[in-house]
C-alpha cells in the first residue's frame, strides 16, 4: 500500500482537529449567553425552558446535598462572569452562599427561585419561624417559579427566541399541573390516618401542606442537613413513631441511613427505611434524572411505604 494516501489523511485529520479545537477553546459557550444554576433540580427546569438557546452550567452533582455542596474556584469565577445566575435560595445553598453574593456584587443578575414560590415558615423543630427552602416538593410552587423565571430568562438571554421560550414555559407548566393531579390521585389512595411523614430532616413541609400529610417529626429536627440530632430528639421521635404506628421513615438518597436504621431498630417495630430523591436528582437518563421523574418516584415510594 502506498504511504501517500495515509499521509494525506493524517494531514486532513490534523486540520479538522485544529479547527474543532479552536472553536472549543475560543469560547466554551459557543458565543451563547451563559446561565449558571446552583441546584440540579433548577438546572433541569432552566434547561426545559431555554433549550439550547443558552449554555447552562449546573453546579450541584446528582445525588448531592443542596445544603452542603461546594464549588471550585473555576466554578465561582463562572458565576461571577455569567449572564444570569439562578439559585434556589431561602437559605438552601449554605455551602456556596458567599459565591452567590459575590456574583451579585459583580453585577450579575441573580434570580432567587424560592422568593417567588410563596414561601412558608417552619412550624416546628429547631428552624421554627424561619422560611422553608424546600418549595419544589409542591409542583404548584414550582409552577409559580416557572412563571416568574420566564421573563427573567427573556431579559437576560441576548437574542433569545421569545416565542419559543413562551411556548416551552406554557408546555412545562402544563406538565406540572398534570404532575400535581397525578400526585393527588396517588396520595388519595393512602388512608387519612396513615398520612404521617417522618423524614431525615424537615424537607416535606410544602408537600405536606399541599397534599394533606402531617409531619410527625424528622431525625434531624430542623430544616438543614448540617445539624445533628441529640439523643433526646431521637427518643421523642421514637415515641412519636410508636404513638402513630408509623410504618415507614423516609430518608434522602444523598445521606447514609445509619441513624434511620438505628431509630427503626429502637422502636422494636417493623419500620421500613425508604430512600427518596427529596432534594436532588439522580444521574441523567435515570428514572429520577429529571424533576418530573424525581417527583413521580417519590410519590410512588411514599404511597407504597404508607399503604
Ligand atoms: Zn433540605
Amino acid at each position: 500500500m502506498s504511504r501517500r494516501p495515509l499521509a494525506l489523511l493524517a494531514a486532513v485529520l490534523v486540520a479538522v482537529l485544529a479547527a474543532l479545537g479552536l472553536t472549543a477553546c475560543g469560547d466554551a459557550a459557543d458565543g451563547r449567553p451563559r446561565i449558571v444554576v446552583t441546584t440540579n433540580v433548577l438546572g433541569d427546569i432552566v434547561t426545559e425552558l431555554i433549550g439550547d438557546q443558552a449554555a447552562v452550567t449546573v453546579l450541584m452533582k446528582p445525588n448531592a446535598d443542596p445544603h452542603s455542596f461546594g464549588i471550585s474556584a473555576r466554578e465561582a469565577n463562572q458565576m461571577r462572569t455569567a449572564d444570569l445566575v439562578v439559585y434556589s435560595g431561602l437559605g438552601l445553598e449554605e455551602g456556596i452562599a458567599q459565591h452567590i453574593e459575590a456574583a451579585e456584587k459583580s453585577g450579575v443578575t441573580v434570580f432567587e427561585a424560592g422568593a417567588h414560590a410563596d414561601p412558608i415558615e417552619y412550624s416546628s423543630g429547631d428552624s421554627a419561624g424561619t422560611r422553608d427552602p424546600h418549595f419544589w416538593t409542591d409542583p404548584d410552587r414550582m409552577a409559580k417559579v416557572v412563571t416568574a423565571l420566564t421573563p427573567v430568562l427573556a431579559e437576560n438571554v441576548t437574542g433569545i427566541d421569545a416565542a419559543a421560550l413562551t411556548a416551552s414555559s406554557e408546555a412545562y407548566r402544563g406538565k406540572l399541573a398534570e404532575l400535581a393531579t397525578e400526585m393527588t390521585a396517588r396520595f388519595g389512595t393512602i388512608p387519612t390516618p396513615r398520612r404521617k411523614l417522618v423524614t431525615n430532616h424537615h424537607v416535606f413541609g410544602y408537600l405536606a401542606q399541599r397534599f394533606g400529610f402531617e409531619v410527625i417529626g424528622a431525625i434531624i429536627p430542623g430544616g438543614t442537613t448540617l445539624a445533628s440530632p441529640s439523643s433526646s430528639d431521637l427518643a421523642s421521635l421514637t415515641g412519636a413513631i410508636e404513638k402513630y404506628d408509623v410504618p415507614a421513615v423516609f430518608v434522602d438518597t444523598s445521606h447514609p441511613d445509619k441513624l434511620a436504621a438505628a431509630l427503626a431498630k429502637e422502636t422494636g417495630r417493623d419500620v421500613e427505611i425508604v430512600p427518596l430523591y427529596s432534594e436532588s436528582l439522580d444521574a441523567p437518563g435515570t428514572e429520577a434524572g429529571t424533576y418530573l421523574g424525581m417527583m413521580r418516584v417519590n410519590t410512588r415510594r411514599i404511597t407504597d411505604g404508607l399503604t
